[in-house]
């Protein structure tokens, strides 16, 4: 697919220190430790409803390691995918009379346009299920071919399981214990009382034809495929084994990332597929989680057509810890149009308060599991002194400007 197009970037002078975030399969705050290349895969978006603030706060907070890492001269290898064939695509396609085919590559364009006005960078792969089904066969076919995978025994639909066991470090991602994998499986999309599963945590990765749904020929038999194996063949396709850094929201630790992980691990006998698992917190509306089954989604199309900035919709997104769980509120939104005017104003004047210890501030804050708040604190800092008192560097409106576009995305 053809990702969207790509905002500039200015250069930084210096480098910050490097960057540290939280693993969910250590539970701890590391440094990351990429080579010359950094690599990174995040997984997309199942593309049958518009791009809400949940998935805006999550691409925001990888947009933010993306761009520390080219900030410390590395190259990024940024993977997405999108999940363009599922059963959420079919049934809302079914429930609203529309073409599965059609609703897809709707719903795709407008997020290529929510991410290009939020300045999102966007990924080097931007990979499609569908474009991407010979991989995902491959893998499959491989998987059977190692007795990692088994068909069930069900002579009208004999499904393709993954045999979890076929892991060694299954369970070592999430760190669950197995009551509650069984329980996120059975909320998440799994199938834990499907028969003829060796195990209820095997999961499905080759669903083979019904009636009136799309299938693919293979040798597999006609079928589509499940959707952990589809992030497993593109990202190791695309990065290799023990890449930096597999990203999503933390509703993906179980069982989407755990399973993606597995496979990986039973295809290639390597172990991690990751380095760092980072998860974002869940963004709600009052007192509850923002989803599609309690009907509260607020989209970004939406407040960009009520004429929302952009720019303050990011910073109202950046405002808390990508990792805490937190409402959105109109107030997050006034709060932040009023910092943005308040930057903007600072940077409007012709000289300002020297930006040196600001810029290496705002990079101290980012490379602490990206701390928003702070670093956020730390340009308001700048903004206030400059407001107050002036300074006298003629370089230091233009300095801050492109020291919070190259590294928070915003522009001034
Ligand atoms: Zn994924």
């Amino acid at each position: 697919m053809q990702p969207w197009t790509s905002p500039p970037v200015p250069v930084l002078p210096g480098r910050g220190p490097a960057l540290r975030l939280h693993d969910t399969a250590t539970r701890q705050v590391r440094p990351t430790k990429p080579g010359h290349t950094a690599r990174m895969y995040v997984c997309g978006i199942t593309p049958y409803d518009a791009t809400h603030l949940g998935h805006a706060a999550t691409y925001l907070a990888f947009d933010l390691v993306h761009r520390y890492w080219r900030d410390a001269g590395h190259d990024v290898h940024y993977v997405q995918n999108v999940t363009d064939i599922d059963d959420p695509l079919l049934e809302r396609a079914l429930r609203d009379q529309d073409d599965w085919v059609v609703l897809g590559m709707r719903e795709t364009a407008l997020f290529r346009e929510d991410m290009e006005s939020l300045r999102v960078l966007p990924p080097r792969d931007f990979v499609g299920a569908v474009e991407a089904i010979g991989e995902i066969i491959e893998v499959v076919g491989k998987l059977l071919a190692y007795g990692a995978a088994y068909r069930i025994d069900d002579p009208e639909h004999p499904d393709i399981y993954f045999d979890h066991q076929a892991a060694a470090h299954f369970g070592s991602e999430s760190g669950y214990d197995e009551q509650t994998m069984a329980r996120y499986s059975a909320e998440r999309g799994g199938d834990p009382e499907r028969p003829g599963k060796r195990h209820p945590l095997d999961a499905l990765m080759w669903r083979t034809a019904r009636e009136g749904e799309p299938s693919w020929d293979s040798e597999l038999g006609a079928g589509r495929p499940g959707w952990h194996v589809e992030c497993s063949a593109i990202a190791l396709n695309r990065l290799g084994t023990g890449f930096d850094v597999q990203g999503g929201g933390c509703d993906l630790i179980f069982p989407h990332h755990e399973l993606s992980a597995a496979h990986a691990e039973a295809l290639t006998g390597e172990y991690p597929m990751a380095q760092h698992y980072v998860h974002t917190g869940m963004i709600g509306l009052g007192s509850e989680r923002m989803s599609k089954s309690k009907g509260n989604l607020v989209f970004v199309s939406r407040l960009r057509a009520d004429q929302v900035d952009p720019m303050a919709l990011r910073l109202a997104l950046l405002s808390g810890h990508y990792r805490t769980d937190r409402p959105w509120t109109t107030r997050m939104l006034d709060e932040a149009v009023g910092r943005l005017n308040r930057w903007r104003q600072a940077v409007a004047l012709p000289t300002g308060v020297p930006t040196e210890d600001t810029v290496r501030r705002l990079r101290a804050h980012l490379a602490d599991d990206l701390d928003t708040p702070g670093a956020l604190a730390a340009l308001d800092a700048w903004a206030t002194e400059t407001l107050t008192r002036r300074g006298r560097d003629v370089n230091a409106p233009v300095h801050l400007q492109a020291a919070v576009d190259a590294l928070l995305g915003i522009v001034l």
